[in-house]
């Protein structure tokens, strides 16, 4: 479970959030909604230890332990993973042995490639992925679909206890939102990852059905609610929530 205390946060001298507070059970999958330049994507980072984002006051807590101050390599290992950050592209690299050495590294194993690949068959059934693809390399071009489908499969490797996915389905076509909706929805029954999902796509959430949505507004959250408050969005805009704050807080 992730318990987010009253998180301030800011960018050299300008506060971007200004006290963020979530729980997020293990298994739930929750939701991030607001307007351009209101903080999701400095929560997202801020969460995984960016530098570039000053954790003022306020607290991260992940399962009882305060990891506020830990580093973001030192959070990967805790179990914490802010999607997707490409390694920069090593010439020669295929995708097989990337995603061997990520699987082992987390897991602190050293899996040959026949284990590893036992480990892959059910994921790889799962999301459609030829085997013969992990033998392509990773500066390879992918499509848009493609490049989803290797996204879910690096989460289902890494099983993190906390997965935070900025805006991943913008720009992709309705078959890519589906993989990712129903990767997640997997992903967080079987692992119990908790996910914090920042999207602005009601159609990825009709696929999700999360637990809570959350609208931040001015680095605060505004409001809280379930599925009803997207519909509401969808008709209202963000606007008319801000000057009607929170009925369902
Ligand atoms: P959102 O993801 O909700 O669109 P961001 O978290 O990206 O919003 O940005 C929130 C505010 O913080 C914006 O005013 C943005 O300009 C500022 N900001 C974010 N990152 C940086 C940065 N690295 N340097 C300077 N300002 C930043
Ligand atoms: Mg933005
Ligand atoms: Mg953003």
């Amino acid at each position: 479970m992730l318990t987010i205390k009253s998180l301030k946060a800011s960018v050299g001298e300008k506060e971007i959030l200004k006290g963020i507070s979530l729980e997020i059970p293990k298994g739930e999958v929750h939701v991030i909604m607001g307007p351009n330049g209101v903080g999701k994507s400095t929560l997202a980072h801020a969460l995984m230890g960016a530098k570039t984002y000053q954790i003022t006051s306020g607290n991260i807590i992940l399962d009882g332990e305060d990891i506020t101050q830990l580093d973001t390599t030192e959070r990967a290992k805790k179990g914490m993973f802010l999607a997707f950050q490409y390694p920069v592209s090593v010439p020669g690299l295929k995708i097989s042995e990337y995603l061997r050495n990520l699987y082992n590294i987390r897991h602190e194993k050293q899996l040959s490639v026949s284990e590893f690949r036992k480990v892959l068959k059910n994921k790889l059934e799962m999301l459609n992925i030829e085997r013969s693809a992990l033998q392509r390399y990773l500066n390879d071009g992918f499509s848009g679909g493609e490049m989803k489908r290797f996204e879910m499969l690096q989460l289902m490797l890494i099983e993190p206890k906390v997965a935070i996915l900025d805006e991943i389905d913008s720009g992709v076509d309705v078959d890519a939102q589906k993989i990712v909706a129903e990767s997640i929805n997997h992903i967080a029954k079987e692992t119990k990852t908790s996910f914090i999902i920042v999207t602005h796509y009601q159609r990825l959430l009709s696929f999700i059905k999360p637990d809570k949505v959350h609208v931040v507004l001015d680095g605060k959250i505004n409001q809280s609610g379930d599925m009803s408050l997207v519909d509401e969005l969808e008709r209202n805009g963000y606007e008319h929530i801000r000057i009607n704050p929170s009925s369902k807080t």
